[in-house]
C-alpha cells in the first residue's frame, strides 16, 4: 500500500523518472489543480452547483437561450468570476517547466479559468475540453471575442449584451450543461493521449466521459499512467503511481523545474 512516507518518496522518484526518460508527457487536469488559485470546484461536495441549484440551472444552455432572465443573472455571475482574479499556482507553473523542457506534448484540461496559458504554457498545446470563459461566442452566428470585451458592456448598462454581428446570444465560449462537446477537440484529446510515453492525470476526479477515457487510451497505447488527485479516482487501480498531496506541492517535485 502507498500509506507509509517513505513509500511515498520511493514513488515519487520513481515517477520523476519516467517523467525524466519521457519523450511525450501528456498532463490531463481537472478542478483540483484550480482550486488552489481559489476557483471553486463547481461539481465537487463543497461547489457551487451542489450548494445552490439555481447555479446548475443558468449553467444549463436550455434555460440560458429560452430565458433572458437567466441571461441577465449570467452575465452577473461572469462579472463576479474568480477566473478574473485568480493566479496560476505551483502547479501550474510546474507544468510550464515541463513544457520548457521539452517534455510536455499536450495539456488536455477540463477547467475553463485559462489558468494553463496565464502561466505561460503555449496556447498550441493546450487543450480546453470544456471551452474558455476568457472568450464568448455568438450562438446564431459563431463569432468569437474576448470577454472582456463583453464584460465592459455589461458594465456599462447593458443586461444581456447582443452580438454585434448578427444580434444572437452571446455565451461564454464554455460547455454548457445540455450542450455537446467539440468532437475536434475531443478526438484531438484522444489523439494525444495515445501518443503519450507518460500520461498524468491532475486534480481530476476521472469521472466524466468521454474525456475520462483519455487515461485508458493512453494505458493501452503503453503509457505509465501517473494520478495527483486528493481523491480516489476509478482509474487508480491502473496507476503505476498515485499522489494524494497538494498538487501545487507534488506536481514541482514531480516534474522538476
Ligand atoms: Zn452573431
Amino acid at each position: 500500500m502507498r500509506n507509509s512516507r517513505e513509500e511515498e518518496v520511493a514513488s515519487l522518484d520513481r515517477a520523476r523518472g519516467w517523467i525524466d526518460d519521457a519523450k511525450r508527457v501528456v498532463a490531463l487536469t481537472g478542478a483540483g489543480i484550480s482550486t488552489e488559485s481559489g476557483i471553486p470546484d463547481f461539481r465537487g461536495p463543497q461547489g457551487v452547483w451542489t450548494k445552490n441549484p439555481l447555479a446548475e440551472k443558468l449553467s444549463n444552455i436550455h434555460y440560458y437561450m429560452s430565458d433572458p432572465e437567466v441571461r441577465k443573472a449570467s452575465w452577473k455571475l461572469r462579472l463576479a468570476h474568480p477566473a478574473w482574479t485568480a493566479q496560476p499556482n505551483a502547479g501550474h507553473h510546474a507544468l510550464v517547466a515541463l513544457e520548457k523542457r521539452g517534455r510536455l506534448g499536450a495539456l488536455i484540461t477540463q477547467n475553463i479559468d485559462g489558468l494553463h496559458q496565464m502561466a505561460g504554457n503555449s496556447p498550441d498545446i493546450v487543450i480546453e475540453v470544456h471551452g474558455t470563459v476568457r472568450h464568448v461566442i455568438c450562438m446564431e452566428c459563431g463569432m468569437t471575442a474576448p470577454m472582456s470585451a463583453a464584460l465592459d458592456r455589461v458594465r456599462a448598462g447593458e443586461d444581456d449584451p447582443p452580438c454585434r454581428e448578427c444580434g444572437g446570444i452571446l455565451k461564454s465560449a464554455t460547455i454548457s450543461f445540455g450542450q455537446p462537446l467539440v468532437p475536434e477537440v475531443i478526438d484531438r484529446a484522444m489523439r494525444c493521449a495515445a501518443e503519450a510515453d507518460v500520461f498524468l492525470a491532475i486534480g481530476s476526479s476521472l469521472l466524466v466521459y468521454p474525456i475520462a477515457g483519455a487515461v485508458e487510451i493512453a494505458r493501452r497505447a503503453g503509457a505509465r499512467i501517473v494520478i495527483a488527485n486528493a481523491e480516489e479516482t476509478p482509474f487508480d487501480s491502473i496507476a503505476d503511481a498515485i499522489f494524494r498531496e497538494p498538487i501545487g506541492k507534488v506536481l514541482p517535485l514531480l516534474v522538476g523545474s
